[in-house]
């Protein structure tokens, strides 16, 4: 039988990947480092706010909380939705709030927990969107970044990886709402799109 796209069978999704770039084991141990060094620079900053962009950044978001917390360090979490206008590839800096903040950040420490910054220009966005709404204090940590398609240069004190200028999947990371729960970063077979 022909196997149709996206059918929920075992390892297929496994079978569109063309290569790894970030594995599970280095997204673990990249995790447990940058929230070592998160927990150590706020270790006299009460109430820190973990603020993670949906939809991606769901898988690094979770893992980041827990190992803050393995860390000593109590957070609190908030998720926002934003949409670029434009193409995917050409992300133009124009963004819409798909879902806002529920609370009130007047005053919070808060560290945006993003899954890759391409271009820049939605967390551009993003960093003044949340000054604007008075946060005591705004830092980035982001799992990739990719450093040749950056746009803007935006302040992101905690990088995991950086990652060559390809479209990749996986650990959140989507390609037409597929592939986000693999637990490793990769780049899909060119026969993917070709079916697509
Ligand atoms: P930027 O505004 O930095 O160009 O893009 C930000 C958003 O575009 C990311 O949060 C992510 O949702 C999406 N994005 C950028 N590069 C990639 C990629 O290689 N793969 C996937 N799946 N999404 C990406």
């Amino acid at each position: 039988m022909r196997q149709a796209v996206g059918m929920d069978q075992g390892s297929s999704y496994d079978a569109d990947i063309d290569r790894v770039i970030v594995s599970e084991e280095q997204i673990r141990d990249k995790t447990v480092e940058l929230a070592k060094q998160v927990a150590e620079d706020y270790r006299r900053v009460d109430g820190v706010l973990l603020v993670g962009v949906l939809k991606g950044a769901v898988m690094f978001m979770a893992d980041f909380a827990r190992a803050m917390g393995r860390n000593g360090r109590s957070v609190e979490m908030e998720f926002m939705a934003v949409s670029s206008y434009g193409q995917r590839s050409t992300s133009s800096g124009v963004v819409r709030i798909l879902k806002d903040l529920d609370r009130d950040i007047a005053g919070r420490h808060v560290i945006v927990v993003e899954d890759i910054v391409d271009s820049g220009l939605t967390l551009s966005w993003l960093l003044k969107y949340l000054a604007s709404r008075s946060a005591a204090s705004v830092e980035v940590v982001a799992l990739l970044r990719k450093p040749d398609a950056i746009k803007v240069n935006i302040p992101v004190k905690y990088v995991g990886f950086d990652i060559p200028n390809e479209f990749v999947v996986g650990y959140g990371l989507d390609f037409a709402e597929r592939y986000r729960e693999l637990p490793y970063v990769g780049v899909l077979k060119p026969s993917v799109y070709a079916r697509a």
